[in-house]
Parts: structure tokens; C-alpha cells; sequence
């Protein structure tokens, strides 16, 4: 079944890991697909692969994310889909006590601020359309107190869960639905870097994850296209938890 026929769905962080399973899995439910990223050479690589389009741009740059929008507007008529994804975790120690003010700008420009600049850029056009479907990642971190150490990673994501019930309330009644995406643990580039440098804390992971393993993308993309499509015509201002059973526990 393609739920998502003709529709045209942006994903920034779409040269890997969740952004590149749902570009996929996008392609696969009929969508025209922009791949956003910093990264040139994987993302050109990614849209080469699911025949999208790979707009090169740093979401934390308000001229580039306005010219995502309005390239992805000038080139197919509309937007339909936002999946603002992209996202760092800071490598090292990310503690309260450790982290430096530079470090933890960079992550809230990075998680948090590209996630207003790129609502802010595409709400009007959704507004116009009297229909769209914005999914913001945020992380299980945000719901809960994981004792992951950080800090500055968690409140950024606490700020993208907030700001998408916000917008989810504001926009409702103009047929604009936002929800929050909050995966657990996802075998990414990200989750084994993170872990790196220190397996055990891998090993120390797992044990509080019901299901016993962590999530792979496209299991997390899936949840993304429900959340992009007509299935979902009711949810909206939610914290969509796909963690493997974590919150439950
Ligand atoms: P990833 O590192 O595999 O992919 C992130 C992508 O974002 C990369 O392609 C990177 O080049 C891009 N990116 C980074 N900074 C950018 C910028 N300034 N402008 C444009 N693109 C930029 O990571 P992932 O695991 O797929 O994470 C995707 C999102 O999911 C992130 O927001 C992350 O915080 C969130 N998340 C991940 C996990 C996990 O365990 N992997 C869990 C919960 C939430």
C-alpha cells in the first residue's frame, strides 16, 4: 500500500541512519523525496539511491533552511511533509558539571534551533495548502530521566518535544499536524559513536530496554510514515514514543 502517493515529504539528516530509512521508506509509499544534510557526498549519494532530490544545507542556517522550502515549493508545487531530523550528540563526557557553554550552544543550534527555523519556514506553505504533516525528532531522553549524563543533549530534545505539542495545538484547526517523534536506542552512526568509547556503556543501555536489543531505522522510519500519512488524519500535538518498551518499564 503507498499512503504517501504524490506527496512531497523534506527530511533534513537524510544521509543516515532515521533520516535515510524513512527517505527509503518514503520512496517506497510513493513520496517525492528531498534529502536534506550537511554532509555533500552521502547525501547526494542517498537521493542518487532513492531518486530524490539532495538539497545541501546546515539546518542551523536560516538562509539555507528558507531556501530548502522554497527550492523544494519552486521544483514540485508544495510540501507536504516536514521530518526535521537532524540532529548531533555530543561525543564526550555531557555533564552538567563538564560540559562547556560552547559545547552546549552548539547542541541546542544543531537539535533545537533547526527544528523552529525549519516549522517557522514551512508553516506558511502548509498554511496555504490548508493541509500538512510536520514530525519533529525529538528522543525517548525527553519524557524521562534515563541518567544518560546528557545534559545538554536532553534538554535540547525536552525543547523539540515542547515546542511540537505547542505548534500541534496552535495549528490544528488550519489542518497542520506536528507531533513529536521519540525513539529509543537506534542502531545509527550516532548511537555507535556515542558508544564507541565506552562499550559497557552499550551493555548498561540494553538492560533497561524491555525488548532487549536497540531499535534499527527502519523501524523508526515506519513510525514516520505513519505519523506523514492519512492514517494518522487524528494525531497530532503527541509524543510518539518508539523506545522498544523503555517508558513502559
Ligand atoms: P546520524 O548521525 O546517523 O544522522 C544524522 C544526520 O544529520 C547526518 O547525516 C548528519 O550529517 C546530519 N546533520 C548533522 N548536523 C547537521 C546540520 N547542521 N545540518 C544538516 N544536517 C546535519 O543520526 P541518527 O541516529 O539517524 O539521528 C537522527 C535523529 O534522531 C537525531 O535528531 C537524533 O538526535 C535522534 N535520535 C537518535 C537516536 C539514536 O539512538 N540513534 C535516539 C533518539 C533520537
Amino acid at each position: 500500500m503507498q499512503r504517501l502517493s504524490d506527496r512531497v515529504a523534506v527530511i533534513t539528516g537524510a544521509a543516515s541512519g532515521i533520516g535515510l530509512a524513512t527517505a527509503r521508506r518514503f520512496r517506497d509509499e510513493g513520496a517525492k523525496v528531498v534529502l536534506v544534510d550537511i554532509d555533500e557526498t552521502a547525501g547526494t549519494e542517498a537521493a542518487k539511491e532513492v531518486d530524490g532530490l539532495f538539497i545541501a544545507a546546515d539546518v542551523t542556517s536560516e538562509a539555507d533552511v528558507a531556501r530548502v522550502f522554497q527550492t523544494t515549493a519552486e521544483t514540485f508545487g508544495r510540501v507536504d511533509i516536514a521530518f526535521n531530523n537532524a540532529g548531533i550528540s555530543p561525543p564526550d563526557d555531557d555533564s552538567i558539571l563538564t560540559t562547556g557553554l560552547d559545547a552546549w550552544r552548539k547542541v541546542q543550534e544543531v537539535n533545537l534551533t533547526s527544528v523552529y527555523l525549519c516549522c517557522k519556514a514551512v508553516i506558511p506553505y502548509m498554511r496555504k495548502q490548508g493541509k500538512g504533516s510536520i514530525i519533529n525528532t525529538a528522543s525517548f531522553v525527553a519524557k524521562m530521566g534515563a541518567a544518560t549524563s546528557q545534559i545538554s543533549y536532553t534538554a535540547s530534545k525536552g525543547g523539540v518535544l515542547a515546542m511540537s505539542r505547542e505548534l500541534g495545538v496552535q495549528f490544528a484547526r488550519e489542518g497542520i499536524r506536528v507531533n513529536a517523534l521519540c525513539p529509543g536506542p537506534v542502531n545509527t552512526p550516532l548511537l555507535r559513536e556515542l558508544f564507541a568509547s565506552d562499550p559497557e556503556r552499550a551493555a548498561r543501555r540494553l538492560v533497561h530496554i524491555p525488548m532487549g536489543r536497540f531499535a534499527e531505522a527502519e523501524e523508526i522510519a515506519a513510525a514516520v510514515a505513519f505519523l506523514a500519512s492519512d492514517d494518522a488524519a487524528f494525531v497530532t500535538a503527541a509524543e510518539f514514543l518508539v523506545d522498544g518498551g523503555i517508558s513502559g518499564a
